[in-house]
């Protein structure tokens, strides 16, 4: 008898999981809590291990035709000085994939065109399940409920289930908020990938195909803070306007209706994401600080270890706790290490800040290298 797989959430994670389990012909049932898939309008970097795991899915060639390959990645200080540089297009050579921009829309389209439209349902918030057996039966917000023989979880940071099997593994806020936007490149043209460390801010900009630029502000605060909740681009235009460069003409292009705001949280490592029938992935299991650009690229690496271990065994509770074994030492080291990159990168004490540059400055290659090689030299079979 076929398995039934039944999966919460259409985000990067879930879709890209329903995408893996279709490679071995089966149809998961996505359930999704919003009424309409919008993803949000705003950038993503997909390192290069993000593309290795498209290219296991077998979805690679359409994901690059939609994205722009990274040139270069510098870090700036406020001035404008040279704290680190890497030279993206020779890392491509070396790994032999790219390193990539994309607006999430474009990518959410390319997901939603692998998978039948049908396998979707909107509008289904699960809030619960109960095991009967070797079933799980899925309780949504609307009263319905759905019996499936594999649940894979895909609900996102805030996810209940987890909440529910986990109650102490709840978001924690990294000390600072943030914004973004998606708007047309300003003159001359941004190419390369940025971020301005400050000691009044941090500031990031990516540029996306389509002559289109994706950029983030980063600023230290309490959780939830009243007044930059209500902060305008007036408000970050007056915040950035000694940054370098192009800040303050990005900045200035870019219209209020399309600031995008929010605290920046992830999950204190866990040490569980399978649990017999039922697995976590993407941000429900493993959230992670944006700082490495890692979050999306860990869930698509997700799908791409899933189907890894599903292809070797027809019982799926030996595949979860198999995936559960390879993911999560790689998964802790990046939500621990990007907290860290965070806490670095968001120093206000110009002193500290000064100190902190001159180590990055002086970091050897040698060390840069081992960092890449660790996180783009992935491999799903073994
Ligand atoms: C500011 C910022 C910048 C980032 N930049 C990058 C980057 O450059 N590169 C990168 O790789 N990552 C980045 N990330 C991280 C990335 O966005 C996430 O890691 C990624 O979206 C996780 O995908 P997901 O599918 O696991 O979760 P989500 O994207 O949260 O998707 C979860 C889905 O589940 C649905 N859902 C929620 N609750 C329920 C429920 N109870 N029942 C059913 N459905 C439910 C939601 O509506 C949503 O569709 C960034 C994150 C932030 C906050």
């Amino acid at each position: 008898m076929e398995k039934r797989v039944a999966i919460t959430g259409a985000g990067i994670a879930g879709l890209s999981a329903a995408i893996a389990l279709k490679n071995i012909g089966i149809e998961a049932v996505v359930f999704e809590s919003a009424p309409v898939l919008k993803p949000l309008g705003a950038g993503l970097a997909l390192a290069a291990n993000a593309v290795k795991a498209f290219d296991y899915l077998g979805i690679a060639k359409e994901v690059v035709r939609n994205g722009k390959v990274l040139p270069s990645f510098t870090i700036y200080d406020q001035q404008g000085k040279v704290i680190t540089k890497n030279e993206s297009l020779q890392l491509n050579e070396k790994y032999g994939t790219s390193n990539l921009t994309i607006h999430r829309a474009d990518l959410h389209k390319v997901l939603l065109s692998k998978l039948d439209k049908s396998s979707i349902q909107l509008n289904k918030k699960a809030v619960d399940y109960v095991k009967n057996g070797d079933e799980v039966s899925i309780r949504f917000q609307d009263g319905t409920s759905y019996e499936t023989d594999y649940l894979i979880v895909a609900d996102g940071i805030h996810s209940p289930l987890r909440k529910k099997l986990l109650p102490d593994s709840l978001p924690r806020f990294a000390g600072y908020t943030c914004w973004r936007a998606i708007i047309e490149n300003v003159e001359p043209g941004v190419v390369e990938a940025s971020e301005t460390w400050g000691t009044d801010g941090r500031f990031g900009i990516v540029p996306l195909a389509n002559n289109k630029i994706y950029w983030f502000a980063c600023l230290n605060s309490t959780q939830d803070n009243e007044v930059y909740k209500n902060y305008t681009i007036e408000d970050l235009r007056l915040h950035f306007k000694d940054f370098h460069g192009s800040i303050p003409a990005i900045l200035k292009k870019t219209r209020n209706e399309n600031l995008i705001w929010n605290d920046i949280i992830d999950i204190k490592p866990i040490h569980q994401y399978a649990f017999d029938n039922i697995l976590f992935i993407g941000d429900a299991a493993h959230a992670t600080t944006p700082n490495m650009g890692q979050g999306a690229s860990q869930a698509i690496e997700d799908a791409a270890f899933l189907l890894s271990e599903i292809k070797k065994t027809s019982d799926f509770t030996v595949a979860f706790k198999r995936f559960e074994e390879r993911r999560l030492e790689r998964t802790h080291y990046i939500t621990n290490t990007s907290w860290k990159i965070g806490r670095a990168a968001q120093i206000e004490n110009k002193v500290l800040a000064a100190i902190r540059n001159m180590v990055f400055r002086l970091i050897p290659d040698g060390l840069n290298e081992r960092q890449f090689k660790l996180l783009y030299n992935v491999s799903f079979d073994n």
